[in-house]
């Protein structure tokens, strides 16, 4: 597979490119998005006070819940898109509820979709079965149009009909799978109930998976057993697909449609390389102009070079939502990532991380519940290293409670400092 010049950039190239694109952008959206030109007014900023990336944190992000209350007072979108209504091609919704507006090119919200079905192996004349919902939400939408770009074959599945699905991948030789992975692994399951080897049966290769958490074991299953490689994607419904793995699967290449920043939630500040914060998007999108959008998921990234030959920078993974974290010197702790930092320690059966302060420090406990007796020293310093490496804070110390101490509906990070 021949990569776009795009996606080979080098970095100074690409940081040349994005400045452009956010300088375009906010000049663009200031002028003709009356909700940035408010935005922007209301804390003194001018177009020309953002000349880089890097100048977007003069702007405040815009939640997704200041969205539903924009749209709700300036509707339909809320003053975010730059053409009448009447010029767009669709228009779809998301949770909130929220308007999606769809311009003109089908490829705009697509873009990404096309680099990230290319990662994933796509070959022309694929036929790839679509089990995004096509009803209201958008992005089953964006899937097809990728496809048509690709010279591939859409089976509008859509959601349910497992059994009708199953049969409908048997006869028609389907190649590669796009939905959720529980839906992927619904589907295999009920292939397996009728009496079907997906191996053998099935001409099943890849899918691409997103819209949801893709847990390690599930990833095992779908792979080993049934022998579908898997590539994730992430993106959201009012800003597309923003990344995508390559076959290396080390992170989510992001697309060069759209601004990624990783940013402190608290503050709205700028993170460097490898620090945990929100993902904040700006896009490039001439008609719907959403300038720092917070995601409320949280993520780092990296731009250590991929083996794929791709120079974009990447995701390294979605750590959760930013509302379950607890920040703990300076960096934020997620029960998710201290579960994955756990999960090699079949010995563990309950966990609680416990932040507290002594003198003006934070500290960090773990409390663990244990399945068998385990030399504590030893186990104790294993864990520690793998809560580092994973969460990149360091515990102070582990301490071992008895079975049932920790409440089963008690927090898995706790947050004890009182701040006095
Ligand atoms: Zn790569």
């Amino acid at each position: 597979m021949s990569l776009g010049k795009a996606e080979t950039l080098s970095l100074l190239e690409r940081q040349q490119l994005i400045d452009r694109a956010v300088r375009g952008a906010v000049e663009h959206a200031y002028h003709h998005a009356p909700a940035v030109r408010e935005k922007m007014d209301r804390v003194g900023v001018s177009p020309s006070d953002i000349q880089t990336a890097r100048d977007l944190e003069k702007l405040p992000v815009t939640t997704k819940d200041e969205l539903v209350s924009l749209q709700k007072a300036n509707p339909p979108f809320g003053g975010f898109v730059t053409i009448p209504v009447s010029k767009l091609r669709k228009i779809c919704t998301s949770p909130g509820p929220i308007f999606e507006p769809e311009a003109g090119d089908p490829l705009e919200r697509a873009a990404v979709v096309v680099k990230g079905l290319a990662a994933a192996g796509f070959t022309a004349g694929d036929i790839i079965l679509n089990t995004f919902s096509y009803h209201l939400v958008p992005p089953a939408h964006w899937i097809d149009e990728a496809v048509k770009v690709l010279g591939g074959v859409v089976v509008p599945g859509g959601t349910g009909n497992t059994e009708l699905q199953v049969e409908i991948m048997k006869e028609l030789g389907v190649n590669a799978f796009v939905g959720t992975p529980s839906f992927l692994y619904a589907l295999l399951q009920k292939a397996e109930d009728r009496g079907y080897d997906v191996r053998r049966d099935f001409r099943l290769r890849w899918a691409f998976l997103g819209a949801e958490m893709y847990p390690p074991s599930l990833r095992h299953i779908l792979e080993d057993k049934y022998g579908v490689d898997t590539l994730e994607n992430y993106g959201t419904a009012d800003l597309g697909v923003l990344a995508y793995q390559c076959t290396e699967k080390a992170g989510l290449h992001i697309g060069e449609e759209n601004l990624l920043e990783i940013v402190d939630p608290a503050t709205g500040r700028q993170l460097g390389l490898g620090e945990m914060g929100e993902v904040v998007v700006t896009t490039f999108s001439p008609t719907y102009c959403l300038i720092r959008f917070g995601t409320g998921d949280l993520s780092l990234i990296t731009d250590e070079p991929c083996a794929c030959g791709r120079t974009s920078p990447r995701l390294v993974r979605i750590a959760g939502r930013v509302g379950d974290a607890v920040k703990v010197r300076g960096m934020f702790l997620h029960p998710k990532e201290v579960a994955d930092a756990l999960a090699p320690f079949p010995q563990v059966a309950a966990f609680q991380a416990v932040v507290g302060r002594q003198g003006q420090r934070d500290s960090l406990t773990l409390r663990l519940e244990l399945r068998e007796e385990v030399s504590q020293e030893d186990f104790s310093s294993e864990v520690l290293k793998n809560i580092q490496e994973r969460c990149r804070v360091r515990a102070d110390m582990v301490e071992f409670v008895p079975a049932g101490t920790i409440p089963e509906a008690d927090k898995r990070v706790k947050d004890t400092r009182t701040w006095e």
